[in-house]
């Protein structure tokens, strides 16, 4: 790769980091550029990584925001998604998504996930339809696609809105009419994207709504820009007089013109990034393979994941906290696994549902026996380094420290069994 940053010789790095973002001159001097062409918001920069992205993805329409959340926030409401309305979602997933629904006055309704992606168990989704149901937010949670086949079918059957939230999932792909398919293209009804520095191409903050329907699109920047009749770009170009109107109510969530042309410079690279994530995603799938009782990420046959994030199932009864000292101990930082909104203190207090009503499996003190496999992931999980200036050297560190620390809590864990009667 062209960045120097990618080249940076193995051992000069002492702390191996979770994440680096792919950031040098290109970016610079894009934004650099833009500050000094004097139009800095909203302008020809967005409209260019727009079409940009739209042609990346294979969508229609691609509409430039803040920030995914926002653009989750935006998707919801096109689809029609009301006060008092519920929305079926995952509580497994960076608290945005459920927020996002709550930002409509809506209830996320949480299904459990499927252990091997991450992603929702599809099989779960129709048993908690109900008349206020009116739309599923499904996560490409780490860039995993969804099995969008069946999410859709059921979305279709029950004329439901599907939202994808692919804030990792930039560059994922999956089997779609028979050919692969980049996520986003949209293979539900509206794409959202996040450009957040802990994603796999960022413009800092950011976020993009793909769709294929023009009116949607169309409303997106109304909604966008305060319900502003008049674009920026159309007033700025009018050669008469031009009075806006605002007929919607809207909100702020535009993206700066510096931010996308930093996206624009991500987007060259992304090709290259993704190529590079998959390389070291298979030779951890190898270097790993022999750990006894460690689980690694399944890829079904029709996906192509981006590997946003490399994550790993330790074996049960492993200290997940202890394991990741040991490693930061190493010089390897780790997250854990991905959090349940359901289990924060906000979703204590704000109304959400398993479908089986509060109160029915405990729902309300912060567990709930229908999120099982959720709260496994995110207690036996954890994330390891993968970011695409890694070296061999540094993914074969990776993997001798976390053998060792998960073979020195193993047998702890033997240890303390034994001494338990009968245990
Ligand atoms: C990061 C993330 C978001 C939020 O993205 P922002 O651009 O920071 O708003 C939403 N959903 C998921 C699954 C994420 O990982």
């Amino acid at each position: 790769m062209a960045d120097d940053r990618l080249s940076t010789p193995s051992g000069s790095r002492t702390m191996i980091p979770v994440a680096l973002p792919v950031l040098g001159e290109p970016e610079a001097e894009a934004a650099r550029r833009t500050i000094l062409s004097g139009w800095v918001m909203q302008g020809p920069q967005v409209a260019a990584f727009e079409s940009e992205f739209a042609a990346f993805v294979g969508s229609e329409y691609a509409c430039a925001v803040s920030s995914c959340t926002t653009a989750l926030h935006l998707g919801l409401l096109v689809v029609g998604v009301q006060p008092g309305d519920e929305v079926i979602t995952v509580s497994h997933s960076f608290v945005a998504t459920a927020n996002s629904v709550r930002y409509c006055g809506a209830t996320p309704v949480f299904v459990d996930i499927e252990p091997g992606t991450f992603d929702m168990d599809p099989r779960l989704i129709e048993r908690v339809i109900t008349p206020r149901t009116r739309a599923i937010l499904c996560v490409h949670q780490v860039g995993m696609p969804c099995d969008m086949g069946a999410i859709v079918a059921i979305a279709r059957r029950h004329g439901l809105g599907v939202v994808e939230d692919c804030a990792c999932a930039v560059g994922s792909e999956i089997v779609w009419d028979g050919q692969w398919q980049k996520i986003g293209r949209p293979q539900g009804d509206v794409a959202c994207f996040s450009f957040h520095p802990r994603k796999v191409i960022t413009t800092g903050d950011g976020g993009m709504i793909t769709t294929n329907r023009a009116d949607w699109d169309s409303t997106f920047r109304l909604l966008r820009l305060h319900g502003m009749s008049l674009s920026t770009a159309a007033r700025h170009g009018s050669r008469t007089v031009a009075f806006e109107s605002y007929d919607i109510f809207g909100f702020n969530y535009r993206m700066t013109d510096i931010q996308a042309a930093i996206g624009r410079e991500q987007l060259k690279r992304l090709p290259e990034i993704v190529t590079r994530r998959r390389e070291l995603a298979d030779r951890y799938a190898d270097l790993l393979a022999e750990v006894p009782e460690l689980g690694l990420p399944v890829e079904p046959s029709w996906a192509r994941s981006n590997w946003q994030s490399y994550i790993v199932r330790l074996p049960q009864g492993v200290d997940q906290r202890a394991v990741m000292q040991d490693l930061l101990d190493r010089g390897v930082s780790t997250r854990r696994g991905i959090m349940c909104a359901h289990r924060e203190p906000v979703y204590r207090t704000e109304p959400w549902s398993c479908g089986l009503g509060p109160g029915a499996c405990g729902c309300a003190a912060g567990t709930c026996a229908r999120l099982r496999e959720s709260e496994q992931a995110q207690d036996r999980c954890i994330a390891i380094p993968l970011y695409p200036q890694m070296t061999g050297a540094e993914q074969d560190r990776v993997a001798e420290a976390l053998t060792s620390a998960v073979a020195a809590r193993a047998a702890r864990r033997t240890a303390e069994h034994a001494t338990v009667p009968g245990g």
